[in-house]
C-alpha cells in the first residue's frame, strides 16, 4: 500500500503539534501486513524503536497494518500506570469508526491528539530542558 508524501506530513504534523504541550513520546509505525496480532506487532515494534528508553517512560505508538485492517495503541508503562487500560480502549474504539470508513489519516490524527491530550495532563512539557527523546518521523516495516 502506497502511503503519500502528504499523508506522512500529516501525521508528522500531527506528532509534532502533540509534542508541543508533553515531554511524551508519540511515534507512528506503518506496516502494510499483520498476520498475527496487531498488539503483539506492536509490542516488538515499540522495543525496537526504542520507545521503552524514554526517561519518564511516556511513549506512545500507534501500529497500523494498512493492507491488513489491524491496529494498535500502547504506552510505556510511565503514562500507563496514570491512564489505565481504559484509556487505549477509549481510543482504539474512537478510531474504529474512521478506520473502518478507510480515513486512517484523520484516524491517527484524532488518535493522536487524544493521546497528546492525556501526555500533556500527566507529563507537562519541560520547557528548554524537554528534548525530542523519540523521532517524530513514521516508521515504516
Ligand atoms: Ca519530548
Ligand atoms: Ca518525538
Amino acid at each position: 500500500m502506497k502511503v503519500q508524501p502528504e499523508e506522512e506530513q500529516r501525521i508528522v504534523a500531527a506528532i509534532e503539534a502533540a509534542e508541543r504541550v508533553t515531554s511524551g513520546e508519540v511515534r507512528v509505525h506503518l506496516n502494510s501486513t499483520c498476520s498475527g496480532d496487531a498488539l503483539n506487532d506492536a509490542q516488538k515494534a515499540f522495543r525496537t524503536l526504542g520507545m521503552h528508553r524514554t526517561a519518564e517512560r511516556n511513549g506512545i505508538l500507534f501500529y497500523l497494518a494498512l493492507e491488513s485492517h489491524k491496529f494498535a495503541v500502547l504506552g510505556d508503562q510511565g503514562i500507563h500506570d496514570r491512564v489505565g487500560q481504559s484509556f487505549w480502549d477509549g481510543i482504539r474504539d474512537a478510531m474504529v469508526p474512521e478506520l473502518r470508513a478507510g480515513r486512517w489519516v484523520e484516524a491517527l490524527e484524532f488518535g493522536i491528539a487524544e493521546a497528546g491530550r492525556a501526555l500533556a495532563e500527566h507529563f507537562p512539557h519541560q520547557g528548554t530542558r524537554d528534548r525530542d527523546e523519540l523521532s517524530n518521523e513514521v516508521s515504516r516495516g
